[in-house]
């Protein structure tokens, strides 16, 4: 590995995101050569165990770290029992089913990412076809579906039975709460930060964002450095949550940036929804989580507050486990 210049990374950040991070001692830089013993992946909620399966068997029959969190996304995309993501995920206001992801590596330092997507089940391989097939970062809309029908995914159907009745239910009731009002909360996000184990990082995510949102609506989710950031000289995060609050903090690039000065990625999850809470103490009551590895394998996650309580899972040495998270709040 080349040596890793920190300062250079800081350089590099936003004024937000260095904010977050001064009041954190710099380290000094160091070699980024990996102590951990191979893959590692961290993924939000229990379903992170089956996507972590999966991105496991990718990465162990010789796919790279990008294809493992793509391929990992992929199964709990496909999973309509889980209304939050892909197929069967709750739809905006018009009882349309509108998808976000974004995908980063770590190594090329590139993103792709997709937003408002239609019809197509896999919006984290439309993401990743962003990186390989295009300069571009970002497809949206319109757009993002001609793109994905131009490399071959099958458009579908995305409500199932069960969302479509969840929506009905919810247009049917006079007293339904919206987004011009107050959040109806119904939301998750299969986030993923994965290393090889020699200091390559990438990070994925997918969601189908806020149910009933008004259409149009883009989730923190798909703009990468708010859902996703993976970078090989620092480590990489992934939030999932109120995406509307998080995005202003551009959650996951401001925690890799607490990790370039020096912190470990648990100080940095916890420094980031601090800084939110001493910007704004309403905070305290977000739906916020966040889950952070360094280039050295080392984990770490936080919620802010019971209500939104993350369990995330681990893959590691061949073993899989899931956890419940710390509270700050
Ligand atoms: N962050 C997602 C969004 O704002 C939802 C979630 O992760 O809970 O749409």
């Amino acid at each position: 590995m080349e040596p890793v210049d920190r300062r250079e990374f800081m350089k590099s950040m936003t004024g937000g995101a260095a904010l977050a991070a001064a009041s954190l001692p710099a380290r000094a830089a160091s070699t980024s050569e990996s102590s951990s013993s191979g893959l590692v992946l961290l993924t939000t909620w229990e379903w992170g165990q089956n996507a972590n399966e999966r991105a496991s068997q990718v990465f162990q029959s010789g796919g790279s770290l990008l294809d493992a969190v793509e391929k990992g996304i992929n199964v709990v995309e496909d999973d309509p029992k889980i209304m939050t993501v892909g197929y069967g995920g709750l739809p905006n206001a018009d009882g349309v089913v509108e998808l976000d992801a974004a995908i980063m590596d770590g190594t090329r330092h590139r993103a792709g990412s997709v937003c408002n997507l239609h019809m197509i089940k896999n919006p984290i391989s439309v993401a990743r076809q962003v990186i390989e097939k295009t300069s571009h970062t970002t497809l949206a809309g319109e757009g993002a579906f001609l793109f994905a029908l131009k490399l071959g995914f099958q458009p579908q159907q995305l409500l199932t039975p069960a969302s479509l009745q969840k929506w009905m239910d919810w247009k049917a009731d006079p007293h339904r709460q919206t987004f011009w009002l107050k959040s109806p909360a119904n939301h998750d996000t299969i986030g993923m930060v994965a290393t090889d184990g020699k200091g390559h990082m990438a990070a994925g995510c997918s969601t189908s964002g806020l149910a009933f949102k008004i259409p149009g609506r883009v989730a923190d989710s798909s703009l990468v450095g708010c859902g996703v950031y993976a970078d090989d000289n620092v480590g990489g995060a992934s939030a999932t949550g109120d995406g509307d609050l998080m995005t202003n903090y551009c959650t996951s690039v401001s925690i890799v940036s607490v990790m370039a000065r020096g912190a470990s990625p648990q100080e940095a999850c916890e420094e980031i929804l601090r800084h939110m809470v001493r910007t704004d103490a309403k905070n305290r009551e977000g739906q916020c989580a966040v889950i952070a590895m360094n280039d050295r394998g080392e984990m770490g996650n936080a919620s802010m507050n019971a209500g939104f309580r993350l369990r995330y899972s681990v893959w590691q040495n061949g073993t899989s486990e899931l956890h419940e998270g710390p509270v700050l709040y």
